[in-house]
């Protein structure tokens, strides 16, 4: 059993970030999450802000550190989509999801890697997606946003790899959260179809390789996309 470290997870009151906030408590962690409002699982310590507002995150990681102490794990959850065709998708529905995905990825990232130069130890873990590789139609926003992680996590690798911290990207396929939900039941089933798995996952199968990636055991692992995605990218 490994010593308790400070947890942040983005937007831990649903969905996949819920379940990778409740794995790390299950495990003895202090957990907190940066979140925007809603329910929170037992024993997470939350912070209202929103990703897209650079001096609220900055906020809200200050009053968690001095609650629990320095961010030893930060996993950067928090995304949304906004699906449109390339040719009708505008300005604003491009840029709406690069500022939550990508920018507010960076803005946590920033923020939390002060702590973890100082301790000179820490787990970085990005959530992106199939799609940032895979494509997607209707997805040039999303998809470009999560791309973008890949070249994130290995560059903080490259800069911050000397000094006991790693940064990996998970990429999840379809999880039954309420974004997969949304989608029209042909699709889901035509979805389905693809996924050499057969089915969609729970969300508790991707916190179970966040957990891994955030280990001592996954000390040597840096710069890594891992697909949670029962086969669906396979290739890329
Ligand atoms: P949900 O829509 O269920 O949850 C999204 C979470 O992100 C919520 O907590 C939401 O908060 C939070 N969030 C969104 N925008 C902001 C913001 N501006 N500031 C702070 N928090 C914000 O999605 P999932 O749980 O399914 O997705 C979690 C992550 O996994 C996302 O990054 C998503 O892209 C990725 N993913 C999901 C897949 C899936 O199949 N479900 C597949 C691949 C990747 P609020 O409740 O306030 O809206």
């Amino acid at each position: 059993m490994t010593e308790p470290r400070t947890v942040l997870v983005t937007g831990a009151n649903r969905g996949i970030g819920r379940a990778i906030a409740e794995r790390f408590v299950a495990a003895g962690d202090r957990v907190a999450t940066i979140y925007r409002g809603g329910d929170l699982p037992e024993g997470v310590v939350g912070a209202i802000a929103d990703v897209t507002d650079t001096a609220a995150v900055d906020a809200a990681f200050t009053e968690i550190e001095a609650q629990l102490g320095p961010v030893e794990v930060l996993v950067a959850n928090a995304g949304v989509t906004k699906d449109q065709l390339l040719m009708r998708m505008t300005d604003e529905e491009f840029e709406q999801v690069i500022d939550v995905n990508l920018t507010g990825t960076f803005r946590c990232v920033r923020r939390a890697s002060k702590g973890m130069i100082r301790l000179r130890r820490g787990r970085i873990v990005l959530i992106s997606s199939v799609v940032g590789l895979y494509g997607g139609a209707g997805q040039v926003n999303y998809a470009a946003s999560k791309a973008a992680l890949v070249g994130m996590a290995r560059s903080i690798t490259r800069e911050l790899g000397g000094r006991g911290i790693t940064a990996n990207v998970v990429a999840p396929g379809f999880i039954e959260t309420a974004m997969t939900d949304a989608l029209p039941a042909e699709r889901q089933a035509q979805y389905k179809a693809s996924i050499p798995a057969g089915r969609f996952a729970q969300p508790e199968e991707v916190a179970g390789v966040v957990h891994f990636l955030a280990s001592d055991e996954a000390a040597y692992v840096s710069g890594a996309v891992v697909p949670v995605d029962g086969g669906l990218g396979m290739g890329h």
